[in-house]
C-alpha cells in the first residue's frame, strides 16, 4: 500500500518512508491510497482474537512493508505487559446501551499511551528500511499528554533523541510533573512561554525548516514527529475502535453487524480521525460524534462548513482538547474532497485563519459526523452525576465526552448503542475532578489531592502517578517562541 500526501497526491511513499519523515515536504500529512476493506465475517473472526492479535491483523492491512515479524514484535512489544489491563482497552458499561471504551490503562494513564507505546518500534523498523544509519530526532509539541506518553515510548531507545515543548502554562500540574522528571539518556523537555498552538506552529515550522533539516542531515540526524500528523501514531488508533466493537459481539451486547455509534472528546482530531476511518474500512458505525470543550472551533465546524480559529482561546479543564488548529482535520478534508480543496483551504487557513468547505463537502461531513461542546461547569456537572448515579469516575475529558453524547441522544432520540472513548485517568486531573466530586475546592497540594479523591471515590490512584511524588525534578527551562530553534540546536549538541 502506498500513501499520498493529502496536499499532492503526485508524492507517493511506503508506509516506512510515510512514518520515518512524519509530514510530507511541501506541508502536507501523508494518507493511505486507499483504504482497505474489513468485512463483517472478519471482524467476527477478530472478536475471537485477543488485542494483539486483533491489532497484527488491523496494521498488517496498512503497513505492507513490514514483515509479520518485524510487526509481530512491534505489536508484543507495545501492548504485551505495559498495560495494566489484559484486554489493553477495555469496555466498562455505563448503562443500557452506552460504553466507556477505556484508554487510559498504559504506562501514563492518557489515551496517547495506544499509539505512543509502538510508534518508537515502528520507526525504528521504518527507519531501518527508508533512512538506514540516521539517528532520528522526535520533536513533540504537547497540550500535556502527548509529551509525557512519547518520552516515555522513546526512552532510551537507540537511534532516537526526544525534544518535548509544552505550554507552560497549558498543563495539569500531574501533567507537567510527569515530563519534568522524565528519566531516559535521550531525552529533553522545554516549557514555551504560550499556548499548545504557538508550541504546534513552532514545531511545525522547525520541521518545514529546509536550512535546519540540511544541518541535522550534516550530523547525521533527521527529524520526524510522534505528533498525531505522523501516520504511525494514528493507524495503532484505528485498532482499538475495532477491539472495542470485537468486545461488544463477544460479550453478547451487540450482534455482528449492528451498528454503533461513537463519541471522542476530540483535540487535535486524531482520535476520531481514527474511528472515521475504522468506519470507512467497513466497520458498522452509524455516527461519529465529535465533542469539543468551550474551545468548540470544531463544533462549530460540523456544524456550519465554516473552520474560523479567529476566535477567543479558553484555558480550560480538559486541556489537552484547548486547541484550535485540529491539524488531523486535513486528513478527513482530504478524505472527503480530494487534494486540490486541501490545498486551497490550508493556504487560506494560513493566511486569514479561516476556510469554508463546498455544500457537497459539507453534505457529506454532516451523514457521517455529529458535534457538541460543553464548557467547564458543564464538565464538572457531568462528572458529579456519573459518578454519583453510575459509580463510574471520569476525567475531565471524558466527560466532555459523555455530555455531548447524552444531549445528542437527548436531542436526535438516537438509542444505537453507543462507545464513548475515555481517554484519561481522572487522577490526572485531581483538582478539577475532586472539586467535581466534592462541590468544593480546599487548596490541597496535588498530593493531597489525588489521596483525597481516592479516599472519597473509593477508587485507587494508578501507580505510577503516586510514585510521581519521590522522584527528582530534571528540566525546568522555558524558552519563547522565538527561541525553540536554538533549544532545539542545544539540546543535540550541533
Ligand atoms: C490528546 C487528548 C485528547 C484529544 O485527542 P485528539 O486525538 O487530539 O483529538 C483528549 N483527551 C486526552 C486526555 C488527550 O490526551
Amino acid at each position: 500500500m502506498n500513501y499520498v500526501s493529502t496536499r499532492n497526491t503526485d508524492i507517493k511513499v511506503s508506509a516506512s518512508q510515510a512514518i520515518t519523515k512524519g509530514i510530507s515536504s511541501e506541508g502536507g500529512l501523508f494518507v493511505p491510497e486507499a483504504l482497505p476493506a474489513v468485512s463483517v465475517a472478519e471482524i467476527e473472526k477478530l472478536a475471537s482474537l485477543d488485542y494483539i492479535g486483533r491489532a497484527k491483523s488491523i496494521l498488517s492491512l496498512f503497513l505492507t512493508d513490514f514483515t509479520e515479524s518485524e510487526l509481530d514484535s512491534c505489536v508484543r512489544g507495545a501492548y504485551e505487559t505495559g498495560f495494566s489491563s489484559e484486554k489493553v482497552a477495555p469496555i466498562v458499561k455505563l448503562d443500557e446501551s452506552t460504553y466507556i471504551l477505556e484508554l487510559f490503562k498504559g504506562p501514563t494513564c492518557a489515551f496517547k499511551d495506544m499509539a505512543l507505546q509502538i510508534l518508537p518500534r515502528l520507526l525504528t523498523v521504518a527507519s531501518g528500511k527508508a533512512a538506514k544509519g540516521t539517528e532520528i530526532v522526535i520533536l513533540v509539541a504537547t497540550s500535556g499528554d502527548t509529551g509525557k506518553a512519547a518520552l516515555e515510548g522513546f526512552k532510551d531507545v537507540e537511534n532516537t533523541r526526544i525534544l518535548v515543548f509544552y505550554p507552560s502554562d497549558g498543563v495539569s500540574p500531574m501533567q507537567k510533573l510527569q515530563m519534568c522528571t522524565q528519566e531516559g539518556k535521550n531525552v529533553s523537555v522545554c516549557a514555551i512561554e504560550g499556548n499548545f498552538d504557538d508550541a504546534q506552529s513552532g514545531v511545525k515550522k522547525i520541521f518545514t525548516d529546509k536550512a535546519i533539516a540540511e544541518k541535522l542531515a550534516a550530523n547525521g540526524m533527521a527529524f520526524s514527529s510522534a505528533n498525531s500528523i505522523n501516520w504511525g501514531r494514528l493507524v495503532p488508533q484505528i485498532v482499538y475502535y475495532f477491539s472495542a466493537y470485537c468486545d461488544l459481539v463477544a460479550g453478547g451486547e451487540i450482534k455482528a453487524g449492528d451498528a454503533i455509534n461513537v463519541c471522542v472528546p476530540t483535540g487535535n482530531f486524531g482520535n476520531i480521525l481514527a474511528a472515521y476511518y475504522a468506519k470507512e474500512m467497513g466497520l458498522p458505525v452509524k455516527k461519529l460524534i465529535c465533542a469539543s470543550n468551550s474551545n468548540s472551533v470544531l463544533t462549530e465546524f460540523l456544524t456550519t462548513g465554516v473552520y474560523d480559529k479567529n476566535r477567543e482561546f479558553f484555558t480550560t479543564i480538559s486541556p489537552s482538547m484547548d486547541i484550535l488548529i485540529s491539524s488531523n482535520l486535513e486528513r478527513l478534508l482530504y478524505s472527503m474532497s480530494g487534494s486540490e480543496n486541501v490545498r486551497e483551504w490550508m493556504k487560506s487557513l494560513a493566511e486569514s485563519g479561516r476556510y469554508e468547505v463546498d455544500a457537497a463537502t459539507f453534505e457529506a461531513i454532516k451523514a457521517d459526523f455529529a458535534a457538541g461542546s460543553c464548557d467547564d461547569n458543564e464538565t464538572k456537572a457531568t462528572i458529579a452525576e456519573v459518578f454519583k448515579s453510575k459509580d463510574y469516575l471520569c476525567d475531565t475529558h471524558t466527560a466532555v465526552g459523555v455530555k455531548v453524547y447524552n444531549d445528542y441522544r437527548t436531542a436526535t432520540g438516537d438509542k444505537t448503542p453507543a462507545v464513548i472513548a475515555s481517554t484519561a485517568s481522572p487522577f490526572k486531573f485531581s483538582a478539577a475532578v475532586l472539586e467535581a466530586v466534592e462541590g468544593k475546592n480546599d487548596a490541597l497540594d496535588e498530593f493531597e489531592m489525588v489521596e483525597r479523591l481516592a479516599d472519597v471515590t473509593k477508587k485507587s490512584c494508578p501507580e505510577q502517578l503516586a510514585n510521581l511524588r519521590d522522584k527528582a525534578v530534571r528540566f525546568d527551562g522555558c524558552c519563547s517562541k522565538d527561541s525553540m530553534e536554538q533549544v532545539v540546536f542545544d539540546m543535540l549538541g550541533i
